[in-house]
């Protein structure tokens, strides 16, 4: 199965593919994290994003669309399928997308639109930690971690993004409104759209789109 994972920053992307990794098997492919790796190793890459993302900007589509070519066409572990989560983020990479999976003759099978408010949106950015080990997703709060600021999964230290910030999180609203917003359209045109309420618990959301999948595989949909 071939998912995009779309909805504001905080909506629960990252939290529900770790759940749906375990469950189906997909191959988790976020390009935030790709990008904070190629900042962590300094590479060109990282160096060129570096200054949009501490804005709360997007990267520009050229260089994030070249990342995931490369990951969709050169690494063989997605065949079995995937989940990309904060990719596309502009109409051009929903249709620079819709082409590469087009040449290799795999169409994705849903867009899954995580619908949340604002006020659970700012609460759950606010208390984000994240394992600088294996990038595993914390809340203070909602999903603290057994150890304070130490990591359930590896041990490795917590810490809070950059970007998590009130300031950029405002941009990043911005921009998710204004960028984002429309690649919604291009899927529920497409019919592919599957709407979820993101406020929900994650267990729960995760519970609701077992259901749907369930239930096009009945009527042989997918
Ligand atoms: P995104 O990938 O959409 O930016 P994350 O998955 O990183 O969002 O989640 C943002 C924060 O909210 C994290 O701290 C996470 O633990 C928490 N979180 C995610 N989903 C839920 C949920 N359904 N209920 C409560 N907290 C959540
Ligand atoms: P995320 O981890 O998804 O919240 O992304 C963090 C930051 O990485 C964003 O605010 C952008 O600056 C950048 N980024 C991630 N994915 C994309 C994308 N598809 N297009 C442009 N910029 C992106």
């Amino acid at each position: 199965m071939r998912l995009v994972l779309l909805g504001p920053p905080g909506a629960g992307k990252g939290t529900l593919a770790a759940l749906l990794k375990e469950s189906l098997n997909l191959v988790h492919i976020s390009t935030g994290d790709m990008l904070r790796e190629e900042m962590k190793n300094g590479t060109d890459i990282g160096r060129q994003a570096k200054g949009f993302i501490d804005k709360g900007e997007l990267v520009p589509d050229d260089l994030v669309i070249r990342l995931i070519e490369q990951k969709l066409i050169g690494d063989k572990q997605v065949r079995h399928g995937y989940m990309l989560d904060g990719f596309p983020r502009t109409r051009k990479q929903a249709e620079d997308l819709d082409r590469i999976l087009g040449q290799i003759h795999q169409p994705l099978d849903y867009a899954l639109y995580m619908e949340a408010t604002l006020p659970v949106i700012i609460q759950r950015l606010g208390g984000r930690r994240v394992c600088r080990g294996c990038g595993a997703v914390f809340h203070v709060h909602n999903k603290p971690s057994r150890k304070k600021n130490m990591c359930d999964v590896c041990g490795g230290e917590l810490y809070q993004r950059a970007d998590d910030n009130e300031a950029t999180i405002r941009t990043r609203m911005d921009v998710y409104l204004k960028n984002t917003r429309p690649v919604i359209e291009y899927y529920k045109a497409q019919g592919k759209l599957e709407k979820l309420d993101a406020d929900k618990d994650s267990e729960e959301v995760q519970g609701v789109l077992m259901q749907t999948f369930n239930e096009d595989r009945k009527l042989n949909k997918h």
